[in-house]
């Protein structure tokens, strides 16, 4: 009797803790993915129809959405449990957008009485839409800022580059897209270096405009933009030209056209979808508004600021190096954490710092630097960063390993024994091993004189103190 009373009592311990424990969890269970679905849409300026606005950048992860949706509606009818807030209305989710946008600190547009206005695009580049987008500014001879995708970039590498031939503005739009007030410090902080390290690979120059995916950040992810001194663009004027099952081509002029105002930043999307109605729209925008007598700037120009961070012109030459591979994903790059500072001039010129002189003898030499910094501070880039360049010759480092050229990237100053490189000189090398150091893990920066095996001298006069890193 007695062992029967007590096997009671565990049963009933049991199941008390059973349910202890279920009602403990009721209250605490979380679930991520129906945080996710209620996620607010797109920010809702005056410019914006919350009632019907659905991005298409949502729509990218609409699978996704879906599929999560399921796993939480699974996970609801198995243990019983109502959603614990009520829906929030299309009041709540824009003032939350709002909110966040008011965190990235970004510019919506400048103050003016002049007719002047500035296209910007998002997403891409893509391309179709892109070439299109391009061809109809060309024949209006404007020029517009585009926030580019790295990934996109990445498949798109002609593109990119004909958009910076034709004196386009290219803008970071992080790497992946995901959103930016999501993302932890290190996150942001490597989806801002990826896009910009893919578009200086593809062109010579890092961006100083950046917007944020969907416009909105957190604290954290604005800090990082401006630890990398970028100047983040938002917009006065949006079209839900991502909404594209809802528009039409004269739904998307006429959203812009409505709020269209001097200084005013509009943005249209040339990727994440089906563009062909932003395509068209753009025919309407730009011919309505030339007709209202405005004039079309790129970003920098209506704000006055640069449009980049670096500078560098490439000048990529035949020799010096292995074969160029272009275009890679980063992460299958070769490991750079070196950089060799060099100098040199010519033999073969009066001039010594001739720089076509001085190529001539490196081709015969089949040497090359991946960059060469002028006595003005103008920066040359021979070689691709991800790409071997023979500058190093028969080295060792410090720590002994040998073939530096596999894992450094050569940085030339033209400069002789009986000089001293210039201030421009040292501004410029600041510039680019800083840049280099915020894409790459650089530990070692040493003269070609620290690691040479053949007894060089250079960098001659050089002022590791003026190397302000
Ligand atoms: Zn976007």
């Amino acid at each position: 009797m007695k062992k029967k009373t007590s096997l009671h009592t565990i049963l009933f311990v049991v199941l008390l803790t059973t349910f202890a424990v279920f009602v403990y969890y009721n209250g605490r269970i979380t679930f991520p993915n129906y945080t996710l679905k209620k996620e607010p849409q797109e920010p809702v300026k005056k410019a914006y129809k919350p009632s019907t606005a659905v991005s298409a950048e949502i729509t990218h992860s609409a699978g996704l959405v879906s599929e999560q949706k399921k796993t939480t509606e699974t996970a609801t009818s198995i243990l019983q449990i109502p959603p614990k807030k009520p829906e929030k209305t299309q009041a709540e989710k824009a003032h939350e957008w709002l909110v966040a946008m008011e965190k990235c600190h970004g510019i919506h547009k400048i103050k003016t009485n002049e007719k002047v206005v500035a296209l910007t695009f998002d997403d891409g580049p893509n391309g179709k839409y892109t070439q299109e987008i391009l061809e109809i500014l060309k024949q209006h001879h404007i020029r517009g800022t585009f926030f580019l995708i790295g990934k996109n970039a990445l498949q798109y590498p002609k593109l990119v580059q004909e958009l910076f031939a034709e004196q386009n503005v290219l803008g970071n739009h992080t790497y992946s897209h995901n959103r930016f007030s999501k993302l932890s410090v290190s996150e942001a902080t490597e989806e801002l270096q990826k896009d910009s390290s893919i578009i200086y690979e593809l062109t010579g120059v890092v961006p100083a405009l950046f917007r944020p995916p969907y416009g909105i950040c957190s604290d954290d992810s604005r800090d990082v933009t401006k630890k990398l001194a970028y100047k983040t663009i938002l917009w006065n004027d949006i079209t839900d030209d991502y909404d594209i099952n809802k528009t039409t081509a004269e739904g998307i002029a006429s959203d812009i056209l409505k709020l269209v105002h001097p200084g005013g930043i509009l943005a249209l999307h040339d990727g994440g979808g089906d563009r062909s109605k932003s395509v068209a729209a753009l025919k309407i925008i730009i011919s309505t508004l030339e007709k209202e007598g405005y004039k079309f700037l790129t970003v920098p120009e209506l704000l006055d600021v640069s449009p980049y961070q670096i500078v560098v012109m490439d000048n990529y030459v035949s020799w010096g190096h292995q074969t160029i591979k272009k275009h890679e994903n980063p992460s299958d790059a070769r490991p750079i954490n070196t950089i060799i500072i060099h100098s040199a001039y010519s033999h073969l010129d009066n001039d010594k710092y001739d720089l076509d002189a001085l190529l001539k003898e490196h081709a015969v030499n089949n040497f090359a630097p991946h960059y060469i910094i002028e006595r003005d501070g103008i920066i040359h880039r021979l070689v691709p960063d991800s790409t071997i360049a023979y500058h190093a010759g028969k080295s060792k480092m410090p720590d002994g390993r040998t073939n530096i050229n596999d894992f450094s990237i050569g940085i030339e100053l033209l400069n002789a024994e009986t000089d001293s490189p210039t201030t421009a000189q040292y501004r410029a090398l600041n510039h680019l091993v800083s840049f280099l150091k915020s894409v790459y893990p650089i530990e070692h920066i040493l003269g070609n004189n620290q690691v040479s095996g053949e007894n060089k001298l250079d960098p001659w006069n050089f002022e590791w103190s003026n190397l302000t890193l």
